[in-house]
Formats: C-alpha cells, sequence, structure tokens
C-alpha cells in the first residue's frame, strides 16, 4: 500500500478490480459478496449498464463546459429529481458534504431574511452530515470533532426521536432557523425514529417557521423502499440533501429546497466549478429513469422486510441479538457486544458489511441483489454472528 495516501482510512487489505451487480472481484479473481455498495453509493450495483452507457456517451460528446453555460444534462436531471421528489428547485454539488453546506447556507440566509443575527440549527445527538468544518460542527460524533476546533458555530443539539426536546429549543432559543435531521440515521447506528417523527418535526417546523432540512444523503434514491425516504410519511421538507446514490458511483450531490427554501439563492450566492457537471448528470440521470422505468425501489422494501426476516429466524436464539431492525435496504443488526471484528471475519468469508458505533451491524446491500444472493448474505452473516457471540 502507497504510503504517500494520508491515513486517514484503516483500509482493509483488499483491492477489488471489478463488478457486477452484486457482485466483486479482487486482483486475485476471488470473488465477494457486496452488502455494503460502497456505503449505500452503488445501489443499482457495480457496472449497471444503463449508467455505463450515459457516461460512454456523454464523454465522447463533453466532459465539463462551466455553469457560466446551459448545460442540458443539469436541466434534465433537475426536472426529473423535482418530478420524483415533489420539491421545487436544485443546486447540485460534488458530495454529500457539500450538499449539506449548500444546505446550511439556506438555513443561514433564511434566518438573516427573518432579522435573526445569529441563525442557529438544530441538529442531532449521533447525525453525521459530513466532514467540512461546518457538516462535522453539525455531526453529532466527537471522535469527528476532536482536533479540528474551532467549531463552526449556530448549531444546537438535541437527542434523536425526542420530539419534546424540539420543541423545547424552538421555545428557548429565538435565532433557531431551521433543523437538520436524517430520516435514519446510517452512521448513528441505523437508528429508526418512531414512525410519525417527520410528520411532527414538519408540524413544528410549520408552527415556528423555521426550515425542516432531510439529509437524506444515505436514506435516499431508493434506499428505505421509497424514492426518498420522507416520502413514507407523506410530507414535503423545505430543504433535502442528497449525494451518495445519485450517480451510482460517479460523484454528485444535490440539495433540493421547496416552498420557502426554494427561492433563497440569487445569483453569486453560491457556487461550484463541478457541481452539475454533463458527465455527473448524464450518469445520476440514468440512475433515476432507471428507477423509475422499473420496481427496483419497491424490490428494496420487499427485499429489506425478507433479509430481516430471516435473519430473525437464524437468531431468534441467540441472546447477544439486542435487535434487528431495517427500513427497505437499510438493515442494523445490534449485538450487546463490540463486533467490529467481523468485518474482517466477513471479509474472509467473501462478504463486505460494515459495523458501526462498535455494536451494529449496517448491510446496505444493492437494490438489485437477488434471492439466491439474499440467502448467501444471511448463511454467511447468521454463521459468522453464531460463531463470533459463542
Ligand atoms: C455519507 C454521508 C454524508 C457525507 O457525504 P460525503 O459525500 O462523504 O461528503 C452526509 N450525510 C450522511 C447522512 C451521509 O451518510
Amino acid at each position: 500500500m502507497s504510503s504517500h495516501i494520508m491515513p486517514t482510512y484503516a483500509r482493509l487489505a483488499v483491492t477489488f478490480e471489478r463488478g457486477e451487480g452484486a457482485w466483486l472481484w479482487d486482483d486475485k479473481n476471488q470473488r465477494y459478496l457486496d452488502a455494503l455498495s460502497g456505503i449505500a453509493v452503488c445501489n443499482l450495483g457495480h457496472a449497471h449498464s444503463a449508467v455505463h452507457e450515459a457516461i460512454c456517451q456523454q464523454s465522447a460528446k463533453l466532459l465539463h463546459t462551466s455553469n457560466l453555460y446551459q448545460i442540458a444534462s443539469q436541466e434534465k436531471l433537475a426536472d426529473k429529481l423535482i418530478q420524483m421528489s415533489g420539491m421545487t428547485n436544485v443546486f447540485f454539488s460534488n458530495s454529500g458534504a457539500e450538499a449539506n453546506e449548500a444546505a446550511i447556507k439556506l438555513a443561514r440566509k433564511f434566518g438573516h431574511s427573518k432579522g435573526i443575527d445569529i441563525p442557529t440549527i438544530i441538529v442531532m445527538d449521533k447525525s453525521f452530515h459530513g466532514r467540512t468544518l461546518a457538516t462535522l460542527s453539525a455531526t453529532g460524533n466527537a471522535k469527528i470533532q476532536q482536533g479540528f476546533e474551532p467549531l463552526v458555530e449556530g448549531f444546537v443539539r438535541v437527542p434523536y426521536n425526542d420530539i419534546a426536546a424540539i420543541k423545547t429549543a424552538l421555545v428557548e432559543n429565538k435565532s433557531i432557523a431551521a433543523i437538520l435531521v436524517e430520516p435514519v440515521q446510517g452512521e448513528g447506528g441505523v437508528n429508526i425514529p418512531a414512525s410519525d417523527y417527520l410528520n411532527q418535526i414538519r408540524a413544528l417546523c410549520d408552527e415556528y417557521d423555521v426550515l425542516m432540512m432531510l439529509d437524506e444523503i444515505q436514506t435516499g434514491i431508493g434506499r428505505t423502499g421509497k424514492f426518498l425516504a420522507f416520502q413514507h410519511n407523506g410530507i414535503v421538507p423545505d430543504v433535502c440533501t442528497l449525494a451518495k446514490a445519485l450517480g451510482n458511483g460517479v460523484p454528485i450531490g444535490a440539495c433540493l429546497a421547496h416552498g420557502k427554501a426554494a427561492d433563497l439563492f440569487t445569483a453569486g450566492n453560491h457556487g461550484s466549478t463541478f457541481g452539475g457537471n454533463p458527465l455527473a448528470c448524464s450518469a445520476a440521470l440514468a440512475v433515476l429513469n432507471t428507477l423509475s422505468d422499473s420496481d427496483l425501489i419497491a424490490q428494496a422494501a420487499e427485499k429489506g422486510d425478507q433479509i430481516c426476516a430471516a435473519f430473525q429466524e437464524k437468531l431468534q436464539t441467540n441472546s447477544h441479538i439486542l435487535n434487528i431492525r431495517h427500513l427497505g435496504l437499510m438493515i442494523g443488526i445490534e449485538l450487546d457486544t463490540p463486533c467490529t471484528e467481523l468485518v474482517g471475519k466477513a471479509l474472509n468469508a467473501g462478504l463486505l458489511i460494515n459495523v458501526t458505533q462498535d455494536k451494529v451491524i449496517r448491510l446496505l446491500p444493492p437494490l438489485v441483489i437477488d434471492v439466491d444472493q439474499i440467502t448467501q448474505l444471511v448463511e454467511t452473516l447468521s454463521t459468522l454472528i453464531q460463531e463470533y457471540t459463542q
């Protein structure tokens, strides 16, 4: 491994060379089942033909011009995103953190428009919003912030899935301009809130005239069994951020706005050299067309149910399993003991998984995972968990 790469990641000793659907092959031609999708990025699986073709066609024509000019594929992608999300308009970025930066800037602009001097955003314990200075300040994880103080100001933190705490913050702090929250916390441990949590937040945001901002970077693009997770609740947020699976591996993020957040940015307020460039937008458009022309999103709901039911059955007598939970194909298996070691054991058994918060096995398989692969996932991982907890 090159010593010239900054050691920001504790990497596993494997190099993948190619993939197909939920399969990956390493440089020794060993095959692996991918139950992580590059952390919820390759929702359509690896080497998806529609994405491949879109990239090839676009790169033969034009990779980049500039946001100084009109970009046809960006406009088409915006139309499609608006149609699928029910939002009003969009700013394109290159990553999730950048999409959240745009959201945070929208919240501040909104606050100032209401005469608030220090617009403040309510954020959650155990949240994850990215690694830039503003987004790590919004993130509810001291390890991510440590060493990078001073943090960006303008955030107050409350426990996740606690409506009363949000209400108290809104009553006590007249500077609140927005609430930023994940519909399901991914990095935080696959934490699924009460089914009416988002509805209650929507109602509070209306009552107190603050922006409801959802970080759907991990939950979006079909992952939870709806195109966007807020669509389970029949509400529309004011701001919604996307990235990860939007380009199925081609870097692209988006900050969507609606209603009172829709027209906050004006010319010169925000920008990006690469954001919304022709290549990334062509890939993302292929992703969205593939999702809307198939029943893959519905399959995410069904497959999530199947996988969890199968794990429940296999592990029902294991007293070390605290909880198996999921929303669509966002799956958490919580143990009563640290289990990060399982990642290496699974890799040796040809399976890619993740452990977050030390004790939660996180599975984010591609939406295209098939019946045989589901069986293999459940068999392999159940056996490893049984051995590990013995
Ligand atoms: C991954 C993630 C981010 C950060 O996205 P990057 O593209 O890595 O900047 C932000 N929020 C959530 C919920 C995420 O899962």
